[in-house]
């Protein structure tokens, strides 16, 4: 999972595009890049760290042009290495291309060993270079990004939400299914595309709308055009964004994840109504679910956690000693909310179920008479293929085991998850927009060894259409 923008602003971006993947740091904490463009010159900082750490405004001032890109990267095992820190350059007969992606893809190992076959060599281990090769090599015959797109598309299998800078123009398209969250905002002079809503915020701009599913978009100093690629029988939006990936005040598609969350917390107690003498959130993404819980329920919302915001990010810390007195300091009790008290404790969901296990724990050691664990999301049973870090089925605690061996593991009073139905209804768009697989295990794209829930793409011949009228006129008015 990873954070992607790309702004054109007549006032410079390197600036814009900062406080963009600031708003979007939640979606990757291990590395943050911006690539600019300016006369012929192609400028790129990208490190490991957080945004904070990895620019400081002499490298932003370094960063010309009117043009760019930025992305903040997840960490995934294994590959938190510095060639694989994002966006990636690609230079050839005086075409700059740079690229950056939010997703991942299942045909990366056949499409790799296609393009080394024909005498590709790879720096990184990512699939988004594989992305940017596949371009970069259609750019050589077609010289139109329209076409090599076009053709990139075809050959991906799996989530992408991209963007791209190829001279002085940024493009960003996203997959056919729509996996993961592509938006388009109007800033002061200028646009800006991004993962979220909250990075148009940022720049204190108008959300214009979602990137459609299979659409490319393109903008230039002259403005914003888009292209359809591809239409598909259906959406597949990965359902974890709504649960816990998204920040709560992003509208995603259409929807206002707070009030997603705020929804499931009140169907929490819907599905499964107990007398409790508090609603308490795990936080941060718990809040919204235990606030519709309290809502809904008449059980006053009280925290009886608290979360140490100053905390940086805890595998830096070198012994295991360290590391959990990390997690102390991170997350402490408020004991006099939860003193004898039978405490409703929200969460949005469980994964391995260390997490849950500790903070149960913690409050029974603050003096809880009853813990009542509420679960925003289903039981998770199977692994993401699509770019959320999920684990494998035999780390996945709810994986091969009922609610009761959950709630037994752990050691909660009682446990509900939401049923899938009503998490769906939550959503509002119907299931069959939406990616479940790590809830069903059934997967919108075909991976090996797994069931799907097959959806049909077709490409088509689109033409390209603008929508710079609308917005400007919009804007005019207001
Ligand atoms: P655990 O059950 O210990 O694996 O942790 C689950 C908690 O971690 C959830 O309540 C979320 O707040 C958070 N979480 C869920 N999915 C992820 C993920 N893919 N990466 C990082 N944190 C996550």
């Amino acid at each position: 999972m990873c954070g992607i923008v790309g702004i054109v602003d007549a006032g410079g971006v390197s600036f814009p595009l900062y406080y963009a993947l600031y708003a979007l740091q939640h979606r990757g904490q291990e590395s943050a890049g911006i690539s600019t463009f300016e006369g012929a010159t192609l400028y790129t900082h990208k490190a490991q760290g957080l945004v904070a750490e990895v620019f400081n405004s002499h490298t932003l001032q370094e960063l010309r042009g009117t043009v760019g890109i930025g992305h903040v990267r997840y960490p995934t095992t294994g590959s938190k290495v510095p060639e694989n820190v994002q966006p990636f350059n690609f230079r050839y007969q005086g075409l700059n291309l740079s690229i950056a992606h939010n997703g991942n893809l299942v045909n990366t190992a056949e499409l790799r060993e296609e393009y080394e076959r024909r005498g590709q060599i790879f720096c990184t281990t990512t699939d988004t270079e594989i992305i940017g090769n596949i371009i970069a090599d259609a750019l050589r015959t077609s010289k139109s990004m329209e076409d090599a797109v076009r053709f990139c598309m075809r050959r991906l299998r799996g989530s992408y939400s991209v963007v791209a800078l190829l001279n002085d123009t940024v493009y960003a398209f996203r997959d056919p299914l729509g996996i993961k969250p592509l938006c388009i905002g109007g800033i002061d002079q200028g646009y800006i595309v991004a993962s979220e809503s909250v990075a148009v915020d940022a720049l204190d701009g108008t959300f214009i709308r979602d990137v459609r599913p299979g659409e490319l978009v393109r903008i230039d100093e002259s403005g914003l055009s888009s292209i359809q690629i591809a239409t598909a029988n259906r959406t597949a939006r990965c359902i974890f964004e709504y649960i816990y990936f998204a920040r709560a005040d992003s509208v995603i598609d259409g929807t206002l994840v707070y009030d997603v969350r705020r929804r499931i917390g009140q169907k929490l107690y819907d599905a499964n109504p107990i007398e409790a003498d508090t609603a308490c959130p795990v936080p941060d993404s718990g809040i919204a679910y235990a606030a519709g819980y309290a809502e809904r329920s008449g059980v006053p919302f009280v925290e009886g956690l608290m979360k140490n915001r100053y905390m940086g990010r805890t595998f830096i810390m070198p012994t295991q000693q360290q590391r959990e007195r990390a997690v102390r300091i991170k997350l402490n009790t408020v004991r006099g909310n939860l003193k004898d008290k039978r405490v409703v404790l929200v969460d949005d969901s469980i994964v391995r179920g260390t997490t849950s296990r500790r903070i149960v724990t913690m409050i029974r050691d603050a003096g809880a008479a009853e813990i009542h664990l509420r679960v925003g999301s289903p039981p998770i049973v199977a692994p993401c293929y699509l770019g959320v870090d999920m684990p494998t089925r035999a780390e996945l605690v709810a994986s091969g085991r009922d609610t009761e061996a959950v709630r037994e593991s752990i050691g909660a009073t009682s446990l509900t998850y939401i049923p899938l139905e009503d998490l769906v209804e939550a959503i509002g768009c119907g299931e069959q927009n939406l990616c479940t697989g790590c809830l069903t295990g059934c997967y919108p794209v075909d991976i090996p060894g797994e069931k799907s829930c097959h959806c049909v793409v077709d490409y088509v011949a689109g033409t390209r259409q603008s929508d710079l009228s609308t917005f400007r006129a919009g804007k005019e008015q207001s």
